[in-house]
């Protein structure tokens, strides 16, 4: 080691030469391999330091709700006067109008069109970190390998090779982090994990490409660059290194392959998170045979997995666990008891309603649990959001405890398999259920009282209503008037048949709060409707000629009907109820739902909470994006239920 840089922590990681000739070879190598593991730390750094922006925000949000609650803050007309004439506050509230108007509209120039903006803008952001990381620093020297002439060292096949492994390495307790429900980014940051996922797949899929362009530069440099050849690749292949590096490879091809929705559907989703999951932890073990002077990155992944088991597990045994005996059960560890209720709407849909008896586990609207029915499989957990939540005045304690209600829509696995223990409608099945949780944000950190959340408007589709509702309540319960703000309730349905689900809820709310909301349901299919050919033209001019282009389409017109609450109450509809039937089509988000809500607004602050199909969501983006404009400050959470 006599003139190599002396460093003394990464000692393990350093190569020194064995005679003269190939000394400065080794002397690059050793000074890069060095570089790599400072770089590797300042990744950690550089997260870190993202995380700490963002734990500080979460507190500074924290600490506005409280400041808002304590002043009990109902803002009347002449509030908002003031806050208009509060040059920093206009100023603050500018910028959020204006970032929300370019960040939460989809895809980017058309591509990735599940993709957010702000979404794409982090993964742009990985990339030029990921591209710098590779390429800065880099010895791009050629070295005579003297021993076996007229083999070549070429500097920019091996160290970028080697930089892009250990980005990948470096990459992994991040992967695991982003993957867990349970995790320290969450816990820190109060962003909830499902929101993560988004990120996890794609810091999965650096890890992927940055393996691959690792395994390519160094094939190139042992295969053609070494010599002499064939021997010199040959004998790589009984290198420990190279067998689990071509199994890590394996591995990880899989899991990249697996995580595309199409594949997901091929073999399932429950096939795809056990095998993921199995594979994952397989990776790991591959990659510390591969390269054990790494491990403490591979360390670090397997604590992360097994924190987030033994948290979970942690919270299904105290869930469950009845310390004393009581009118809700014996000693031990019990499941608890359901009932569980089956519609099927006029299409034969079918959806379910849960309702679990007895549980003592505090929650909050909004929230969601992950729930196992024992009588189908153990190993199998699903989330769902609660479609109630408890009273602000009555908490939930074991002296109190609370039946969580679920609305289910029945799919093709496990809730295929749920829906056949209900076989009958208008009956009543008792099964038992595990569950796990609360997880997701709590609705007080979705409903604060700053500026920006002084209107209302809770949008829903189909079962997404289990979000939007019992928020709702919370809010209402929350203050004593609504003075100086407007809410409303929009609900989309397929058929009247599914204001089933919740119009016992509607109704005792419409009861509570008179006057306080507005409720609109939309029901997509019923309606009538009528078919008429419909010729359009339209002019379209190339070069000096000037052509007319006459299109003659056939389209499928649906006549609107709106009919008021007499006609649906047949379906149990009170009157306050305002239905809108759209035979056929979905509402336009903009002119539909939005437009008019903003015109019933009071001052500028507009929070906007919603949860439903994907498609919906990507709808609502835009529009709320568009009326952040003219001093307007909306803010969206949309719950997505997608993973
Ligand atoms: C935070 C959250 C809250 C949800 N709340 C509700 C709710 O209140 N009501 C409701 O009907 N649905 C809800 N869902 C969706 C529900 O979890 C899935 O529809 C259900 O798990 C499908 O089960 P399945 O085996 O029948 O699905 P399959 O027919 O096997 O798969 C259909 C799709 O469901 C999704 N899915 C399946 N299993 C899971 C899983 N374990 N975790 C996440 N997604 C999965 C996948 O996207 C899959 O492509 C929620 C999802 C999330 C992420």
């Amino acid at each position: 080691m006599d003139g190599l840089p002396s460093a003394p922590l990464e000692k393990r990681h350093l190569h020194s030469c064995v005679d003269d000739n190939d000394c400065d070879y080794m002397r690059t190598f050793n000074e890069q391999q060095v570089m790599n593991v400072k770089a590797m730390w300042a990744t950690w750094i550089v997260i870190a330091g993202i995380v700490f922006f963002l734990a500080l925000w979460n507190v500074h949000q924290k600490s506005n709700r409280k400041a808002c609650k304590k002043a009990a803050v109902v803002e009347t007309e002449s509030q908002i006067e003031d806050e208009k004439s509060s040059g920093i506050r206009r100023a603050i509230s500018g910028i959020q109008s204006t970032g929300r108007r370019w960040l939460y509209p989809q895809s980017i120039f058309g591509i990735f069109p599940r993709v957010t903006r702000l979404q794409g803008a982090t993964v742009i952001f990985v990339t030029i970190y990921s591209i710098l990381f590779s390429f800065i620093g880099i010895a791009y020297g050629e070295w005579v390998n003297p021993t076996t002439p007229p083999g070549r060292r070429i500097g920019f096949l091996e160290f970028v090779g080697d930089r892009t492994g250990c980005l990948a390495f470096a990459f992994v307790p991040l992967v695991f982090t982003l993957s867990a429900r349970d995790n320290i980014f969450s816990l820190i940051t109060g962003i909830s994990y499902q929101h993560l996922n988004f990120l996890h797949k794609w810091i999965g899929r650096f890890i992927f490409i940055l393996t691959w362009v690792h395994t390519i530069l160094w094939s190139i440099e042992l295969g053609i660059m070494y010599q002499p050849q064939p021997y010199k690749y040959v004998s790589t292949w009984n290198k420990r290194y190279w067998k689990w590096g071509v199994g890590a490879c394996a591995l990880l091809t899989f899991l990249f392959l697996h995580s595309f929705r199409t594949v997901q559907r091929w073999t399932g989703y429950e096939f795809f998170r056990k095998s993921h999951e199995f594979i994952a932890v397989l990776f790991l073990g591959a990659c510390w045979g591969h390269w054990p002077e790494m491990r403490e990155w591979l360390i670090a992944g397997i604590a992360i997995v097994f924190f987030d088991r033994f948290v979970r597990y942690g919270r299904i045994f105290f869930i469950h666990m009845n310390w004393v005996s009581s009118e809700i059960g014996a000693f031990g560890f019990h499941p608890h008891s359901a009932t569980l209720r089956r519609y099927e709407d006029s299409d034969g849909i079918v959806n379910l309603h849960l309702t679990i008896n007895n549980t003592t586990v505090p929650y909050t609207a909004g929230q969601h649990f992950f729930l196992t029915f024992p009588s189908l499989s153990s190993f199998e957990s699903h989330p769902f959001t609660t479609a109630n939540a408890p009273s602000l005045s009555k908490p939930i304690t074991k002296a109190t405890p609370f039946n969580q209600e679920y609305i289910i829509r029945v799919l093709s696995g496990q809730t295929h398999r749920l829906a056949k223990l209900a076989p009958e409608v208008d009956t009543e099945y008792t099964i038992p259920v595990v569950l796990c949780g609360p997880y997701g944000n709590p609705a007080t950190d979705l409903l604060d009282q700053s500026a920006e959340g002084k209107n209302f408007l809770f949008v829903s589709g189909g079962t997404g209503v289990s979000f939007t509702l019992p928020l709702m309540r919370t809010l209402l319960e929350s203050e004593k008037s609504n003075k100086g703000r407007c809410i409303n309730f929009v609900w989309a349905i397929r058929r009247i048949d599914n204001y089933a689900w919740f119009a016992d809820e509607i109704k005792a709310l419409l009861n509570s709060f008179p006057g306080r909301f507005k409720v609109r349901v939309f029901v997509t299919r019923d309606g009538n409707s009528s078919t008429s050919e419909v010729g359009s033209s339209s002019a379209s001019s190339s070069g000096d000629d000037e052509k007319k282009v006459v299109v003659a389409t056939e389209k499928k017109v649906f006549e609107e009907v709106n009919l008021k609450a007499g006609d649906a109450s047949a379906h149990g509809v009170p009157k306050e109820v305002e239905v809108i039937y759209l035979g056929g089509r979905h509402p336009d988000m903009a002119k539909d739902i939005v437009g008019p809500f903003r015109e019933q607004c009071i001052g500028n602050g507009i929070r906007v909470l919603g949860s439903g199909p994907p498609q919906m969501g990507e709808v609502l983006r835009k529009s709320v994006a568009a009326i952040n404009v003219g001093g307007v400050n909306a803010g969206l959470y949309w719950d997505s239920r997608e993973y």
